[in-house]
């Protein structure tokens, strides 16, 4: 294939960065347009899997996340009151890396504007034009060879039709407070039942941890009109070792609301266009894989798109992440309900037979190779591991 296409990406995030930064190393023109004004880091906290990783050895980029992350070796959660595990799952020789995602999403800017890729911001795009994108203001971009919507769950362009969830979460960035005794190695979690959920994730080497704290979304007005010293106390009650990451806010807005959707596309490309991360599939964050995710696509369309002509390489890549993405938003779908629910059954059953098991050969590396990423084969038909 030529080393000289133009390539248009919708999305400077973490799926359409990856992409850029691959293919402007091999010698493609790109551009990225985003919304915002300039390239802002913004987000808490997400583990980037063993297959994330991988993709970030590829695109050069492994050591600079590696120096800033905290690397867990397992996750824990336990049932509030009897403290009874319910969730017990170990990166086995592996390891996740919790870290702050204006890191992972400073590291890959730096290297795709290393690689020369540009970045348009201010440019909302609202729809594809034959092999040109058109802006919200009038604006006509392109044309390009190949274009790729890596505009995240909301994205204006992909056909996708997810479904918004009943929960949510509220989400921040703290300090990890000297006095706690939690263990900075492990991403730590208190159920009540399915319809409270509280997590700790350690953060940045600083240290930092990334807190979250599970909503319905019909509550989320209740809890902002709410004094927030409510909400800290009954966090605090719910779990003690809480009390100092939450104690640290003074204000609703240092929280971020996050609401979560579900859904999968078909097909993941159309003609000249490529659909990338959550533009293609979104999922709320249980299994933690929505970045590495964004990092699978991105790196198998950009293997695709060096071996072969452009819409060829679409396809190639659509079959090529078809499995994983089907089975990982199928995990998803069913494990979500016994984290984030409205149920009294489930979380019995997630407590009194699915965490047992879990521990149990075969299931506990079985479980082991789900957290990491690569339960199934990530990418189908190219170099794995890359
Ligand atoms: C602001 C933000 C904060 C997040 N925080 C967390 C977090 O704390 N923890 C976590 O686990 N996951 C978080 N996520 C989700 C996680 O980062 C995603 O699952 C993962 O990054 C998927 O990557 P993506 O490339 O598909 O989309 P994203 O990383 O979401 O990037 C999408 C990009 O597209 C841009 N965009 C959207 N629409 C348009 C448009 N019409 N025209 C131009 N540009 C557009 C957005 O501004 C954004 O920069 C966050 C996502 C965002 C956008």
């Amino acid at each position: 294939m030529k080393a000289d296409l133009k390539i248009g990406i919708v999305g400077c995030g973490i799926g359409g960065l990856a992409l850029g930064a691959m293919l402007a190393a091999k010698g493609h023109r790109v551009q990225i347009f985003d919304q915002f004004k300039a390239p802002s880091p913004v987000g808490s906290g997400l583990v980037v899997q063993p297959v994330g990783l991988e993709v970030l050895k590829v695109l050069g980029v492994a050591e600079a996340v590696l120096a800033k992350g905290a690397k867990i070796s397992h996750m824990r959660g336990v049932e509030f009151g009897s403290g009874k595990a319910a969730l017990n799952v170990s990166y086995g020789a592996r390891f996740g890396l919790a870290i702050h995602r204006a890191s992972l999403f400073e590291a890959l800017l730096s290297k795709a504007l290393e690689n020369g890729c540009e970045i348009v911001p201010s440019t909302e795009i609202t729809a594809q034009d034959g092999h040109c994108f058109k802006s919200k203001n009038g604006g006509s971009h392109g044309p390009f060879d190949a274009l790729v919507d890596a505009s995240g769950a909301g994205s204006k362009l992909s056909p996708l039709k997810s479904t918004p969830l009943k929960y949510g979460a509220l989400w921040a960035s703290v300090d990890w407070p000297a006095a706690s005794t939690l263990p900075q190695h492990r991403l730590s979690q208190v159920y009540g039942g399915a319809s409270r959920m509280a997590g700790i994730m350690p953060g940045e080497t600083t240290p930092k941890a990334a807190i979250f704290w599970s909503l319905r979304i019909s509550d989320f007005d209740k809890w902002r009109a709410a004094p927030l010293a409510d909400w800290q106390q009954a966090a605090s009650d719910f779990w003690p070792e809480f009390a100092p990451f939450v104690s640290q806010f003074s204000s609703h807005d240092e929280l971020t609301v996050a609401r979560y959707t579900h859904g999968t596309l078909k097909h993941k490309s159309d003609g000249r266009m490529a659909y990338i991360g959550d533009a293609a599939h979104c999922a709320s964050p249980q299994l933690g894989q929505g970045a590495n995710m964004a990092l699978l696509d991105a790196y198998a369309l950009g293997t695709a798109l060096g071996q072969h002509p452009v819409e060829l390489a679409l396809k190639v890549y659509g079959r090529a992440r078809r499995r994983h993405v089907f089975s990982y938003q199928m995990m998803s779908r069913f494990l979500t309900p016994l984290y984030q629910s409205y149920s009294a059954v489930l979380p019995w059953i997630r407590n009194h037979v699915l965490a047992p098991l879990s521990s149990a050969w075969p299931f506990a590396p079985v479980l082991t190779k789900v957290g990491a990423g690569d339960v199934i084969r990530p990418v189908r038909g190219l170099a794995w591991p890359p």
